[in-house]
């Protein structure tokens, strides 16, 4: 599956834009090499929480190569999860930086860095396959932790949530195979600057997902 991730050249406008800004690079990054691919999930095969982000950022996983690697967002959710007691360590600087994951994965709903972070309707479309298979292929998984409202309209629209509960920091869908998605506004800049999400709020659908996972 990271095979077929990493070579995937489907949506034409995503393969452009992740190419130009690893050709093009930011000025604190000129001397790296950016990745500039498809972006594959990371983290313990057996995991029973699964993480689902909406897309690589253009200077963050799009030029580590790991997702939510390099970039702020990246540093809340790894700071979060190593409180958690899912994380070794609470930094995700580089593909090699010794980062692991315990009974937890993280993936993203869209493989390709997005401008804007916006993929098209038809691009989400696109790359659904590679979370299903990738849902499939975690078998052990019982909570899906969704980032946004992004992520969850995939990943609830994936699992055959309907009528689907409305997006909201904290909320819960089950869906007709026992699993649950638990929602959590995204760790982007725009939440965390202004404190729309908080390290305790964070840190709450951490816990709950704990508990979920640990009720059995
Ligand atoms: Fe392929 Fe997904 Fe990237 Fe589109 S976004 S090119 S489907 S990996």
């Amino acid at each position: 599956l990271t095979q077929d991730i990493v070579h995937c050249r489907l949506c034409p406008r995503l393969v452009a834009w992740r190419e130009q800004v690893a050709r093009d690079r930011r000025a604190s990054f000129a001397d790296q090499e950016y990745w500039g691919r498809p972006v594959p999930g990371f983290g313990d095969p057996d995991a029973r929480i699964a993480v689902v982000g909406l897309a690589p950022a253009a200077h963050g996983a799009n030029r580590t190569g790991r997702v939510f690697t390099g970039d702020r967002s990246g540093d809340w959710l790894f700071a979060a999860m190593f409180r958690a007691g899912l994380a070794n360590q609470p930094t995700s600087v580089s593909a090699g930086d010794g980062l692991e994951l315990h009974d937890a994965y993280v993936t993203a709903a869209v493989r390709c860095a997005p401008p804007q972070n916006k993929p098209t309707p038809q691009e989400r479309t696109t790359c659904l396959p590679f979370l299903r298979r990738e849902l499939a292929l975690l078998g052990d998984v019982r909570v899906v932790l969704v980032l946004g409202q992004f992520a969850y309209q995939v990943v609830a629209g994936e699992l055959g949530i309907r009528p689907r509960p409305r997006f909201g920091h904290g909320a819960e869908a089950l869906a007709p195979d026992g699993r649950v998605v638990l929602c959590s506004y995204h760790p982007s800049q725009q939440n965390t600057f202004t404190g729309t999400l908080t390290e305790p709020m964070f840190d709450a659908v951490f816990a709950r997902a704990l508990a979920l996972v640990n009720a059995g």
